[in-house]
C-alpha cells in the first residue's frame, strides 16, 4: 500500500487591515435583526468607518455554505458563511474583480474559543472563502471573551472604548425597539402602520447617532491635560463613562420614538396567545429563512411574539464569567494559590479574587442600569432582562449551569421562567440542525415538560429545508396556546363584571388607551395582553364610578 502524502494545516497568514486602508475599505457585518444592524451601522459610521450590512441570510446562502464549507457543521454556520460568499459573488457579478473585492472589504464577526462550533466560525469563513476563490479575504474577530481593547485588528479597526460603547448602545436600542414593535404590531388597527412608523423611527435614531460625536474632553481642561498624557487618557476614559451614565443623547432620541409609536392606534382587546421565542442565539434572532421566517409566520397565525434580546446573552456571559472565577478559586492555572501559613499572601490572594468578582458584578449592574434607562425612555414597554441568578436557579437541577456552549442552561431556564412566572402561553425553541448544546438541552427539556404539567413547549429544529413541516408543528402547538389564551380571557371577563361592549365604549371615550406606547400593568398570574388590558380598563372604570359616587 502506497504512503499517502499528508500536509499539516496552518492557519493562513492574514492580510492586515491597517489604519491607512480605512478610507477605502468597507467593513461588512450582519447576523442580527435589521434594527440592530441599522443602528450598529450608524455607530460605525459615527466613528468614520465605511461599512455595509450583509443581507439577512436566505436559503440560497445556506446552499452556498454547504457547497463551499465543511461537512457536518451546524445550521447557522452554513447560513452565515454562505451568506458572506453570496454577498461577495454579487459584488463580482456587478463587475468588481476578485482582487479588488479582497482589497476593498473586510468582514467583522463575533468569535469565541468554543466549546461548541462557534469556536470554528473563523476557520469556517476562511475555508469557504478559499474554496469559493476569495482566498486572502480578511475576517476580523470580535472576541466574545475579549476586553475593552482587542489588539489583533487594532491598526485598521480600533476596538477602543468608543467602539465598544457605540456597539453596545446600538445593540441595546435595537433590542428594545425590536421588543416594542413586536408588542404593537399584532394589535395595530391600521394594517402596516406599526412598520411604517418603525421605519421612520429607525431613520431618526440612525441619523441622530451618525451626526453625534463620541465624547471628548474639551476646553481648558483638555489643553491642560495634554501636558500629562497618562492623566489625560484616564480623564478621557472617566469622561466617556460619565457621559454614558448620565448623558441624554440616546434617551432623548428614544423619547421621540415613544411619541411617534404612541400615535399607532392599537386594539388590545384582541385575544392572542403570547409566544416566547427562545433557542440558539442566531436561530432565535434572525428574521429570515434561517428560522423558517418564524416571527412572521407566528404573527400571521394570530400570535403575539415575545422576542429574545441580545442583552440576555451579554448578561449571561458576565454571569458565567463571574461563576467561573468563583468556582475555580485556588485551582486556576495562571494564579497559584499561596500556602495557608502565608497569611499576608492569602489575604492578598483573597482580595484579588473578590476584586475580580466585584468588577464583574459592577459591570452587570451598569449594564442593567443602562438598559433600564433606555426602557424608561420607552415608557417601560420593553420587557425587563431576566435575572441571571434566577435563571440559573430554575435550570440547574435539569441542566448543569456550568455546562457551557451555545445558550448553555438558558434554553431550559427560559422555558421554566416564562411558563412559571406567567409571562407567555407557550415557549417555542428554535434549535439549529447540528447544534450540539441545543441537542443536549433537548434531552433535558423532556424532564422539564414532564415536571411542569401546564407547560406548552415546542422545540423546532431549524435547517435549510423542512419549512412546511416546521410550520405545521408550530400550528398544532399554537392551537393549544390559543385555547389557553381564550380560556384565560373568558375567566377574566367573568371576574371583571363588565361586558365587552362596556369595555370598548370606555376605551373609545379614553383614546389614550389606544396609544401604541400606553403601558398596561401586568396583573399577577395573568399572561395575555387582552386579559391584562381588560382588567386594567375595568379597574379604571370602577375607580371612575367610585369618584362619581363620592362627588354625588
Ligand atoms: S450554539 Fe449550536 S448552532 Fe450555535 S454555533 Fe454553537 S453549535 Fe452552532
Amino acid at each position: 500500500m502506497g504512503k499517502r502524502e499528508t500536509e499539516q494545516f496552518f492557519k493562513p497568514k492574514e492580510n492586515p487591515f491597517t489604519e491607512d486602508q480605512r478610507g477605502h475599505t468597507t467593513l461588512l457585518f450582519g447576523g442580527l435583526t435589521w434594527k440592530h444592524e441599522k443602528l450598529i451601522h450608524a455607530a460605525l459610521e459615527r466613528l468614520s468607518y465605511r461599512c455595509e450590512v450583509v443581507p439577512t441570510p436566505n436559503v440560497a446562502a445556506f446552499q452556498l455554505g454547504k457547497e463551499f464549507g465543511n461537512n457536518g457543521q451546524c445550521n447557522p454556520t452554513y447560513f452565515t458563511v454562505g451568506n458572506l460568499v453570496q454577498f461577495l459573488q454579487e459584488l463580482e457579478k456587478k463587475g468588481m474583480a476578485k482582487q479588488e473585492i479582497i482589497d476593498s472589504y473586510v468582514f467583522l464577526t463575533a468569535g469565541a474559543c468554543g466549546p461548541c462550533r462557534f469556536g470554528m466560525y473563523e476557520a469556517e469563513y476562511r475555508l469557504a472563502l478559499r474554496n469559493s476563490g476569495f482566498d486572502g479575504f480578511r475576517v476580523l474577530l470580535f472576541q466574545q471573551s475579549g476586553g475593552l481593547s482587542q489588539g489583533e485588528a487594532k491598526a485598521g479597526l480600533e476596538m477602543n472604548l468608543d467602539f465598544f460603547l457605540g456597539i453596545l448602545n446600538a445593540m441595546n436600542m435595537g433590542d428594545l425597539i425590536n421588543d416594542v414593535v413586536y408588542q404593537i404590531r399584532p394589535y395595530e388597527v391600521h394594517k402596516g402602520e406599526a412598520d411604517r412608523v418603525l421605519d421612520e423611527c429607525m431613520d431618526l435614531l440612525a441619523e441622530g447617532i451618525k451626526k453625534s460625536r463620541p465624547y471628548q474632553l474639551e476646553g481648558k481642561l483638555a489643553s491642560f491635560l495634554q501636558k500629562f498624557p497618562k492623566a489625560g487618557d484616564t480623564a478621557g476614559y472617566i469622561g466617556k463613562f460619565l457621559n454614558q451614565l448620565y448623558g441624554d443623547e440616546y434617551t432623548s432620541a428614544l423619547r421621540e420614538v415613544r411619541r411617534r409609536l404612541n400615535a399607532v392606534e392599537v386594539d388590545r382587546t384582541r385575544v392572542k396567545p403570547l409566544v416566547k421565542v427562545t433557542g440558539e442565539f442566531w436561530a432565535q434572532t434572525t428574521e429570515g429563512d434561517g428560522n423558517f421566517n418564524m416571527f412572521k409566520f407566528l404573527e400571521r397565525e394570530g400570535a403575539q411574539v415575545m422576542v429574545e434580546p441580545v442583552g440576555t446573552w451579554i448578561n449571561y456571559m458576565i454571569h458565567q464569567a463571574r461563576n467561573k472565577i468563583a468556582d475555580r478559586k485556588g485551582v486556576e492555572e495562571a494564579i497559584e494559590a499561596p500556602p495557608a501559613w502565608r497569611l499576608d499572601k492569602v489575604l492578598a490572594y483573597n482580595w484579588k479574587h473578590k476584586n475580580r468578582i466585584v468588577k464583574l458584578s459592577l459591570a452587570e449592574a451598569i449594564f442593567k442600569r443602562e438598559w433600564n434607562r433606555l426602557r424608561e425612555a420607552l415608557n417601560y414597554i420593553p420587557h425587563d432582562l431576566a435575572d441571571q441568578r434566577e435563571l440559573e436557579r430554575l435550570a440547574h437541577s435539569f441542566y448543569n449551569s456550568r455546562a457551557a456552549g451555545g445558550e448553555g442552561h438558558l434554553e431550559v431556564a427560559k422555558n421554566i421562567y416564562y411558563c412559571t412566572k406567567h409571562i407567555s402561553h407557550m415557549v417555542l425553541s428554535l434549535k439549529p440542525f447540528g447544534c450540539m448544546p441545543s441537542t443536549q438541552s433537548d434531552g433535558a427539556q423532556s424532564a422539564v415538560v414532564a415536571h411542569f404539567k401546564d407547560m406548552i413547549f415546542l422545540p423546532i429544529e431549524t435547517s435549510g429545508e423542512g419549512e412546511i413541516n416546521a410550520h405545521s408543528r408550530v400550528q398544532m402547538a399554537l392551537g393549544e396556546a390559543k385555547v389557553k389564551a381564550k380560556a384565560e380571557f373568558e375567566k377574566v371577563m367573568k371576574e371583571v363584571g363588565y361586558s365587552m361592549d362596556e369595555i370598548r365604549s370606555y376605551v373609545d371615550d379614553h383614546p389614550e388607551l389606544k396609544g401604541g406606547m400606553y403601558r398596561v400593568p401586568h396583573s399577577e398570574g395573568i399572561i395575555g395582553t387582552a386579559a391584562n388590558f381588560v382588567i386594567h380598563v375595568a379597574s379604571l372604570m370602577k375607580s371612575e364610578r367610585r369618584s362619581r359616587l363620592a362627588v354625588a
